[in-house]
């Protein structure tokens, strides 16, 4: 059932204003209120962390946009609360909302470890670099197995596992890319209002860079006439703290993340909202929106292609170079060859047996 809260106030600490109605349900319910008890208006949403009893933990897919061919997400839903997360619309499959029942209603899989173990032992497994947001347990057994891993994160927990990633580093088995969307804190407090702040991740570069784990910047996505002017100023930052490889990402806006945007430009930037969404409109191809393989990331048109040439140039002017062993995908990240060779896989009888790290 669809929920939307009444009047436009932006929640303390959360990215969606609202909880727009899941894209697969008939009904929609509205809350309205008629002026008594202003009281009971809810201004403060707390969090549940449920267990999740999923099957299976490696995702695989097939997008040429991506740079891997096969995930691991131990979590539904993201506490971050980034307005722009595009696995908000993931949440609609467990009937509750892509808005703030997504930072609100998280759920973990609870055994994922032991899944991932079975998993890796099966005869017919193929070794590929895995991309994951997976916390300590997932490493050590991926280490273990000398499992090639790469991660995307705005958070500065991954300083937590330094010692693991450099582990696996020695080997050519890791690569780190840290997302900033911005230098403003005061933009990233309404935009990704629990992620760490912009100078903590590039602290985390700093970190990781020192130790001697390959670390990336992303600078995604890039919203127009928001952020997009700092994309220089991001690749110099992230360059000067170590970051050996760059790429991009425009903003997309897939299923009910066009309207938690939409409703988020009206609230804390009404006055260019209209401008924004030309600009993405033109980038899009007339819609707010185009999943097509190849223009998803960078979009199409005059402004998109500015954006390219701007980053282009500026990479090459920070020194991010394909030197190094990095390949480049088309939306001008560094990627980073992994190794495969070193797989072992864990022993079959052993898959069953609970970590004893
Ligand atoms: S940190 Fe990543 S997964 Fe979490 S809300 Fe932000 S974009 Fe989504």
């Amino acid at each position: 059932m669809a929920r939307s809260f009444i009047g436009s106030k932006a929640f303390k600490g959360r990215g969606a204003i609202s909880n727009p109605a899941v894209r697969f349900e008939a009904t929609h319910r509205e809350q309205t209120h008629d002026g008594w008890y202003e009281d009971e208006i809810v201004e403060h949403l707390s969090e549940t962390v449920l267990p999740d009893s999923a099957r299976s933990v490696i995702t695989t897919n097939d997008s040429p946009d991506v740079g891997f061919e096969q995930s691991i997400n131990p979590y539904r839903g993201c506490s971050h609360g980034c307005v722009y997360c595009f696995a908000r619309p993931t949440h609609a499959y467990l009937g509750l909302s892509p808005g703030l029942d997504f930072e609100t209603k998280l759920f973990y899989k609870a055994d994922a470890v032991k899944i991932l173990e079975t998993e890796l032992a099966k005869p017919r497994y193929v070794c590929k670099p895995i991309a994951l947001g997976i916390n300590t347990d997932g490493y050590q057994l991926l280490a273990r197995c000398r499992h090639p891993v790469t991660i995307v994160t705005k958070s500065a927990l991954v300083l937590r596992d330094t010692d693991l990633l450099a582990d696996l580093a020695r080997d050519g088995l890791v690569q780190v890319m840290l997302s900033i969307t911005s230098l403003s804190n005061d933009i990233k407090r309404t935009l990704e209002p629990r992620a760490a702040s912009p100078e903590a991740r590039l602290r985390v570069i700093r970190q990781l860079h020192e130790a001697g784990i390959p670390v990336g910047v992303l600078v995604a996505p890039v919203i127009p006439a928001i952020t997009d002017h700092e994309l220089e100023d991001i690749l110099a930052a992230a360059r000067e703290a170590g970051a050996g490889s760059a790429g991009y990402v425009l903003l997309r806006l897939p299923h009910e993340v066009k309207i938690l945007f939409r409703e988020w430009l009206a609230e804390h930037y009404p006055d260019r909202a209209k401008h924004v969404m030309s600009l993405i409109n033109q980038a899009r191809g007339g819609k707010d929106y185009d999943a097509t393989f190849g223009r998803r990331m960078s979009g199409t048109g005059a402004y998109a292609e500015l954006l390219q040439s701007r980053f282009e140039l500026a990479r090459r002017k920070c020194g991010f170079d394909s030197a190094h062993g990095h390949g480049q995908d088309r939306h001008g990240q560094d990627r980073h060859e992994l190794a495969t060779s070193l797989f072992r896989p864990p022993a079959r009888n052993q898959a069953q047996l609970t970590l004893d790290f």
